[in-house]
């Protein structure tokens, strides 16, 4: 029997739990997160890309920078209230003032402000950044991703295996509904035994979604992408987050494939992405037509399907498409029948602009193998064929069939696991909102949010890895 360059997947039963344990590493007071977000220069950055007050507006007391930190401390306290009481502390806000004078020297943190500013100036800087918050997260991406290269992800100059990628090659990405900030659904309601009218608040951003398990949740969704260069949990980069707008054609796979196809663009050493089931052959294509790779799994209500049937010298081979990869009918004297999976031998990427994927079978035979070369991953469309062989005008949905690293495989066991990082990354983001509710209304508001959140995310993973780095230039 020809190796399979997938390998054989493990029984469940047999596999060893992948879960790491918690250690120090992974730990981290309040107080390091505050300096961690404080020495970003990302925040500083940011910062400079605001405009200048109008010549109208009063002049500020506060730099913006000071305003992106309490973005950032709101989302490490989980509370918009607590950030505004401990930044009062002129001792919390002293690990601002030692941020500044590191990042923009010693005289602008000699004018900075001796204590922080009061809730009311907050809730005024908040207002007028949230006109920003798009602009805000444009700059922030470049900034993100920038930070993702210089901490070892997505290198551009490392042997790549199509058919073993790596953690830090590969996005983690996943769609999450967050909690709207109140149950609301309507501006009034009438109380149906005084008959009086009630206005309530609600969420402009929000709406009905389905989760995964079928449980619905009122809320606003959005996509999180990130990617890690080690195992250390705090280690991982956000590089972006997006809104899912309600009634969007696609929905949340149609923005996380935008989304991909932008960090891809940027960082020619990122070979694709972990996906849930949301992502369908459709999805698929797109990314691999783009080159990269999607590894997530069968949609569960993919039947077989007929694929060809080989005739080589005297032979019959009888190939269908199976749970993601071309397997071959096998005929027994009983008079019962086996799909069973044909060995790859390679998986091949072809193309310059737009791409093409195969996995080069090695057909078992008593004749001898034969090796066929099938094309996985896209579906070809009207006019990339010869007339009547494109995918399209033979009904067969490829990249839904057959995929790049097919699911019952050694491989995708040991790389598809990796996704889960989107998932934990859900959970802080839950756990970074006071009582895993969202505090902000509409889409501008809660991308400040979102921003704080990942700013904070992001400052501790770029502290580990100048301590990492710092720890290993001593020890070398
Ligand atoms: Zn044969």
């Amino acid at each position: 029997m020809p190796e399979d360059i997938f390998g054989d997947a493990v029984p469940p039963a047999r596999r060893a739990p992948r879960k790491r344990a918690f250690t120090d590493r992974d730990r981290r007071t309040l107080h390091e997160r505050l300096v961690d977000c404080a020495h970003n220069p990302d925040l500083y950055e940011l910062a400079e890309t605001l405009p200048p007050p109008g010549r109208t507006g009063r002049p500020r007391d506060y730099p913006d920078v000071a305003f992106l930190f309490f973005l950032a401390a709101r989302s490490v306290l989980a509370s918009a209230r607590r950030a505004a009481a401990h930044l009062e502390d002129p001792e919390v806000w002293a690990i601002l003032k030692a941020g500044v004078r590191a990042e923009l020297g010693a005289v602008a943190a000699a004018g900075f402000p001796e204590t922080g500013p009061t809730r009311s100036q907050w809730l005024r800087a908040q207002q007028r950044l949230r006109e920003y918050s798009h602009d805000l997260w444009d700059t922030y991406r470049v900034l993100a991703l920038d930070q993702a290269l210089e901490q070892g992800i997505f290198p551009e100059n490392e042997a790549r295996s199509w058919s073993r990628p790596q953690r830090h090659q590969l996005i983690a990405a996943d769609g999450t509904v967050l909690k709207s900030p109140t149950l609301a659904r309507a501006d009034q309601s009438v109380d149906m035994t005084t008959g009086e009218i009630r206005y309530h608040r609600v969420d402009p951003a929000s709406v009905p979604q389905t989760e995964g398990g079928g449980t619905e949740v009122y809320g606003p969704k959005y996509v999180f992408f990130s990617a890690r260069k080690d195992e250390n949990y705090l280690s991982r980069v956000f590089l972006d987050s997006r809104y899912v707008p309600h009634l969007h054609p696609g929905g949340e796979a149609a923005v996380a494939v935008e989304g991909v196809i932008d960090i891809m663009s940027a960082a020619p050493g990122c070979m694709g992405v972990l996906y849930d089931g949301a992502f369908r052959g459709i999805h698929r294509d797109a990314i691999a037509r783009y080159g990269g790779l999607v590894i997530n799994k069968q949609h569960k209500g993919n039947e077989p399907q007929f694929y060809e049937s080989l005739r080589p010298g005297r032979c019959i081979h009888e190939l269908w498409a199976a749970d993601g990869r071309i397997a071959e009918k096998v005929h027994f004297a009983d008079g019962t029948a086996e799909l069973v999976p044909v060995p790859i031998k390679r998986l091949e990427r072809r193309g310059i602009q737009t791409f093409r994927w195969y996995h080069l079978l090695a057909i078992p035979c008593r004749h001898g193998v034969h090796e066929h070369r099938v094309a996985v991953g896209t579906t070809s469309r009207k006019g990339e064929r010869p007339p009547g062989e494109s995918d399209e005008e033979r009904g067969f949905h490829r990249a839904e069939h057959l995929q790049q690293i097919p699911e019952l495989t050694r491989t995708h066991q040991l790389v598809y696991p990796y996704r889960s990082d989107a998932e934990s990354g859900h959970s802080q983001l839950d756990a970074s909102l006071w009582n895993g509710r969202l505090i902000s209304y509409g889409v501008e508001a809660q991308q400040l949010l979102t921003l704080g959140f990942v700013l904070a995310q992001n400052s501790t993973s770029r502290a580990l890895y100048e301590e990492a780095a710092l720890m290993f230039s001593h020890t070398a």
